[in-house]
Parts: C-alpha cells; sequence; structure tokens
C-alpha cells in the first residue's frame, strides 16, 4: 500500500539527530530542521540542536509523554512541516516505531519521512577502533516495555552465537541491577579476556569516556555505566590493541599483511 498524501501539504519529519555533536547531525537533518515550522522532541535532544533552533516554534516535552508527542506531531503536520528529534537514528530504540504506529491508528493522513542517524553502536564503536566490523546483536537492557525474560533470552541467543554485543540503556535511575545481570548471563559462555568497552557520551560535547577492559573485569568500571553509556562486547576473536579493540572481519585467512 502507497503511504498517504497529507490533506494540506504538511509533512512529518522524524529526524535523527545522532550522538550529540552538532559535527556528527547528517546534513540531511541539518536541513530538514532549518526548514521546518515546528520542532518537537525533549529537552536534552533540543538543546543538541540549539543552534538550528532560529525561528521554528519549538514544543519540548518531557521523557514518557512519547504517545502525547507522536499525535501531537501527527496532528500539526496535516498543514505545517514538522520535524520530530529523536537521539541517534529514530530507527534504533527512538521515535520512528511510535509515530508510525500512532500514524497507522489515526484518521488524519500524514506524510512521513524517516530521516536517518548516526547511532550510538557507530558512534561508540568508532571511538573505540574497530570493536564491531563482523556480526553483532544489538540488546537493550531497558525492560520499561520489554519483560526482563525476553531480555535475558535474547542476551543468551546473542551470547550464544558469539556475536559482538551491543547494550545500550543498560542502567537508569531506577534500574541499575540489569546491567550486572546482564554481564553475569554473558560471562557464562564468553571468556574472562574477551574484550569490553565501555563509553559514555560518544561524540557529545561534555563528558565523553572511553574505557576498555576485559568481560572478566568489567564490573570494576561498573561507576563508568550509565543512562548515557553504551558498552560493546567483543566476540571470541576480538583482541584489544593499546586502548582500541580489534574484531578481525576475517581477512587475515585469506590474505597475508
Ligand atoms: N536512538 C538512540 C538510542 C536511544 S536508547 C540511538 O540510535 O543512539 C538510549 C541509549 O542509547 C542510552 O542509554 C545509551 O545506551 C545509548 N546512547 C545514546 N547516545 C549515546 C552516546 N552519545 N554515547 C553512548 N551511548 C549513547
Amino acid at each position: 500500500m502507497s503511504q498517504s498524501q497529507s490533506q494540506d501539504n504538511g509533512k512529518l519529519y522524524i529526524v535523527g539527530i545522532g550522538p550529540g555533536s552538532p559535527r556528527h547531525l547528517t546534513l540531511r537533518a541539518v536541513e530538514v530542521l532549518e526548514g521546518a515550522d515546528v520542532i518537537i522532541g525533549n529537552g536534552t535532544y533540543l538543546d543538541q540542536i540549539e543552534h538550528l533552533l532560529t525561528g521554528q516554534q519549538v514544543i519540548r516535552s518531557s521523557m514518557g509523554k512519547e504517545v502525547d508527542r507522536a499525535s501531537k506531531a501527527i496532528e500539526l503536520a496535516r498543514d505545517r512541516k514538522v520535524a520530530m528529534v529523536s537521539g541517534g537514528d529514530s530507527n534504533i530504540y527512538g521515535m520512528a516505531g511510535l509515530v508510525l504506529e500512532v500514524a497507522q491508528h489515526s484518521d488524519l493522513k500524514v506524510d512521513i519521512e524517516v530521516v536517518p542517524g548516526v547511532t550510538a553502536l557507530s558512534a561508540v564503536a568508532s571511538l573505540l577502533g574497530a570493536p564491531v566490523v563482523s556480526d553483532f546483536a544489538v540488546i537493550s537492557l531497558s525492560d520499561l516495555l520489554t519483560p526482563w525474560e525476553v531480555i535475558e533470552q535474547r542476551l543468551e541467543a546473542a551470547a550464544t552465537s558469539d556475536m559482538v554485543i551491543a547494550l545500550y540503556n543498560p542502567k537508569s535511575r531506577q534500574r541499575n541491577t540489569n546491567y550486572i545481570r546482564a554481564v553475569e548471563i554473558i560471562r557464562r559462555y564468553r571468556a574472562d579476556t574477551v574484550p569490553v568497552g565501555i563509553v559514555k557520551n560518544a561524540l557529545r560535547l561534555e563528558g565523553e569516556s572511553v574505557s576498555v577492559t576485559t568481560l572478566g573485569e568489567a564490573m570494576d568500571y561498573d561507576d563508568e555505566v550509565d543512562m548515557s553509556t553504551t558498552v560493546i562486547i567483543g566476540n571470541s576473536e576480538s583482541r584489544i590493541w593499546g586502548s582500541k579493540i580489534i574484531t578481525p572481519r576475517g581477512y587475515h585467512k585469506k590474505y597475508e599483511y
């Protein structure tokens, strides 16, 4: 089925604004934000794009009000260019899913464009060198919308498959035991020597920190893990090189270098 056009020339853009620093916004994101009539998002994300707020109507929404935010954006997009901002990429634990779901159930016709952004995984991996490169699994430890039993099953499946694992949402203020439980599950299947990268506030203007350790010692870095951190756990072939992590893609099996 083709997507319907808005009734009155409005359009809704769901814009991934990257990990934080303005330099990591895509050109398309900047173009859309500059051309928007209304920009809607939570305070943290609006602060990240403050330099682009030059007269557009700005609607600040709070965390936990995502459904209201989505409905409001759809309503406004009937006759205006509305940009809803989402951190990183809006498909990765971002607003794209909810907005499309609400739009599907709404009677309003709205034209939607999803603008991709640099996700935390890419930002974090870039600071660690090359920890991903091969097959990987991304798992969020937030059990607000996914039951913990399901998260545990996914952790086990990823750990047994020897995929590199990236943990999003490792902790929040209310929820700080999920991370240690996740590390314990992964340790059942992976050696203590497997490299672990812990990166906080990657490619943001403030508070960036990068640590490289091993699975056996990961909990010594527990204090660095919070809601602004992503943790990458290597596979059985990953290795530490100085302050970097390398996961070989497999070239060494075919070529000499
Ligand atoms: N849509 C976002 C992810 C939202 S979930 C994206 O694509 O990046 C929120 C989680 O993302 C955080 O708890 C953290 O694990 C991760 N995250 C987001 N930005 C980050 C950054 N700059 N540095 C490290 N982790 C980050």
